[in-house]
């Protein structure tokens, strides 16, 4: 089963859509598997990470800035080669089982959306396999 959803993306952040995969996981009425959720953009990506504090979220945009600022040697035309690279830095997917038709994440985990180059209009895959 595959499930395509969309988001509208500020300039910059981190969106848990963990929601969005519970609700592909009801849906496919699969009790236990696999869930692939997967990002089909250059500038964004996808991570697991806390959802208690929201600092923790924004502690790591700020990072990202500061750990991979936007560069004068930077060659690629459009100027967002810092979003390219977070985006590979968080990846384009992220996996989580599914045990007992819940995902198996831990208390403080959420699956987030990363946004490095919006606003946009963004979509996302759940891709849901049974095993
Ligand atoms: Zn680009």
């Amino acid at each position: 089963m595959l499930y395509k959803y969309n988001l509208r993306t500020g300039t910059e952040g981190f969106y848990d859509v963990t929601a969005q995969v519970n609700e592909s996981v009801r849906k496919s009425e699969v009790d236990n598997g696999i869930c692939v959720i997967f990002c089909p953009h250059t500038t964004a990506g996808m991570t697991i990470n806390e959802n208690a504090d929201p600092d923790v979220v924004s502690d790591m945009l700020f990072a990202f800035k500061k750990t991979i600022p936007n560069r004068p040697e930077f060659r690629h035309f459009e100027g967002n080669t810092t979003a390219h690279v977070k985006s590979s830095l968080m990846g384009s997917s992220v996996t989580v089982i599914i045990e007992n038709e819940k995902l198996v994440l831990g208390t403080w985990q959420s699956v987030y959306f990363c946004e490095f180059d919006g606003p946009r209009n963004r979509t996302f895959y759940v891709k849901i396999i049974e095993g």
